[in-house]
C-alpha cells in the first residue's frame, strides 16, 4: 500500500517536472529583495496563483513593513500536521534579475535566489499536491508557510513560525541542500552582548591617583572573557567594537565593548553568559561600575532526539529512492533554529542541491530538482504514517 502510493507520487512529480521548472523560472525572474515589499508580494502572487490552480486553500497575512505571509493547508484525513517552510525574499536588490535573469547552463540553473530558496518554494507546493493526490487517506494536514524576510533574520516571522510550528509533528525547511547533497541537522545560534563601564576622569599627568580608569577595567574584563572561548566546542567570542576614553592625558571615565558569540547549544551559551555576567559584575579596578546588556539573537538548531529520528526517516525515504543522503551541521543560522528550539523534529536543507548563495555565481543543480522533490513528498508520507501508528 505504502510503496504503491509512493510510486504513484513519484510518477506524478515526474510528469509535472516541466511545470515545476516554468514556475521556478517565473519566480526567479521577479526581484524580491527583503526590503522590497512589492517585489516579495509579486512572488506571493505567483504562489497564490499556483495554490489556486492546485485547489489548495490559504490565508494571507498582510504586514506593514514587509511582504505578506501566506499560510496554505492541504487537509489530511488524520489528526496532526506537518509544517513546510520557505522564504520568498532574497538578499539581491531590485534590478538584479535584469542583468542576471534565470538561465540554464547545462545542469546548472542560474539566477538570484534560484537555490536560496525559490526552488524550495516550488518543491513544497508540488510535493504537497502529489501527496494529496495519492496518499490523502493516510495523511495528517500539511501546512505550507511562506515568509517574507528570512534574509534579515525573520524579525516578524519568528512569532509566526513559532505559532505555526508549536503543534507540528515535524518541520521541513526548504533551504537548499548543501553542495555535497547533505541535508542540515544542526545550525549555530548567535548572541549579541554589550558591556558598559563607568569610571572617573582625572588629569593623568598631575592627578592619576584621583581617576578610575574604565579603559583599564575593560582591558582586564576582555582578557578574562576571551579566555572563555572554546573553539573545540564551537563557542566563539568576538569583540566587534570597543570604545573608551576622552583624550590621551585623561583617565578614561567610560568604556564600552560589543561582543558577538556563536554557539551550537543553547546550554553552552547560558553557561558562558553567567560567567560573563560574573566578570562584568566584578570590579577589577576598584570603583568602576559595569553593566551587561543584550542576549540571544538567533537560536541554534540543535540536533536533539526529534531531529535525529526525523533524519532517520528522511534517510529511509532516500533509500527507497536510491538517493544517497548525508547530513551536515552548518555555522549559518536559519528559520529551522526557531522550530528545533521548540523541541519540534526539524530538518533543514530539504531543497534541491545548490551553492554560492548570495553570490553572483549562485547555482542549483537541475538534476537534483525532481529527486529532492520526491524525497520531500516521500518523507512527508512516511512521517505521517509512522507518527500515526504510534
Ligand atoms: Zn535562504
Amino acid at each position: 500500500m505504502v510503496n504503491s502510493a509512493l510510486n504513484d507520487i513519484n510518477d506524478y512529480l515526474e510528469s509535472k517536472q516541466d511545470d515545476a521548472l516554468a514556475f521556478l523560472e517565473e519566480i526567479v525572474n521577479i526581484d524580491s529583495f527583503t526590503y522590497d515589499k512589492e517585489g516579495v508580494n509579486r512572488v506571493g502572487e505567483v504562489i497564490r496563483r499556483q495554490l489556486d490552480a492546485a485547489n489548495i486553500p490559504y490565508e494571507v497575512r498582510k504586514n506593514e513593513d514587509f511582504g505578506d505571509h501566506i499560510i496554505a493547508t492541504v487537509k489530511g484525513k488524520k489528526e496532526g500536521k506537518i509544517l513546510l517552510m520557505g522564504h520568498q525574499d532574497t538578499p539581491h536588490p531590485q534590478g538584479t534579475t535584469k542583468n542576471r535573469p534565470f538561465q540554464i547552463e547545462g545542469n546548472l540553473l542560474r539566477g538570484p535566489g534560484v537555490s536560496d530558496m525559490k526552488s524550495g518554494l516550488v518543491s513544497m507546493i508540488h510535493a504537497a499536491v502529489a501527496v494529496r493526490e495519492f496518499a490523502q487517506d493516510e495523511l495528517c494536514d500539511i501546512e505550507i508557510l511562506f515568509t517574507p524576510e528570512e534574509e534579515i533574520g525573520s524579525p516578524i516571522s519568528r512569532a509566526v513560525i513559532e505559532e505555526r510550528a508549536k503543534d507540528a509533528l515535524a518541520v521541513f525547511n526548504l533551504e537548499a541542500a548543501r553542495p555535497d547533497g547533505s541535508v542540515v541537522t544542526a545550525r549555530k545560534g548567535s548572541a549579541h552582548l554589550k558591556i558598559e563601564i563607568e569610571g572617573k576622569a582625572a588629569h593623568s599627568g598631575a592627578f592619576i591617583e584621583d581617576g578610575i580608569s574604565a579603559n583599564d577595567e575593560l582591558a582586564l574584563k576582555m582578557n578574562k572573557i576571551k579566555q572563555l572561548m572554546d573553539l573545540e566546542a564551537g563557542v566563539t567570542i568576538n569583540f566587534g567594537k570597543i570604545e573608551g576614553g576622552i583624550s590621551n592625558n585623561v583617565v578614561s571615565p567610560h568604556a564600552t565593548a560589543t561582543i558577538h558569540i556563536g554557539f551550537w547549544r543553547r546550554e553552552d551559551f547560558e553557561g558562558l553568559y553567567s560567567q560573563i555576567q560574573w566578570i562584568v559584575d566584578t570590579s577589577f579596578v576598584p570603583g568602576t561600575k559595569s553593566t551587561l546588556s543584550g542576549g540571544i539573537g538567533i537560536l541554534p538548531m540543535e540536533k536533539h532526539e526529534g531531529v535525529t529520528k526525523l533524519y532517520e526517516t528522511v534517510q529511509y525515504a532516500a533509500k527507497g529512492l536510491a538517493l544517497p543522503i548525508t547530513e551536515q551541521r552548518t555555522k549559518g543560522a536559519a528559520d529551522a533554529g526557531f522550530t528545533a528550539s521548540l523541541g519540534i523534529p526539524t530538518i533543514c536543507g530539504m531543497g534541491a542541491v545548490g551553492g554560492k548563495w548570495h553570490a553572483v555565481d549562485e547555482y542549483m543543480e537541475l538534476d537534483t530538482f525532481l529527486p529532492r522533490m520526491k524525497l520531500l513528498a516521500n518523507s512527508i508520507v512516511i512521517v505521517a504514517q509512522d507518527t500515526l501508528k504510534e
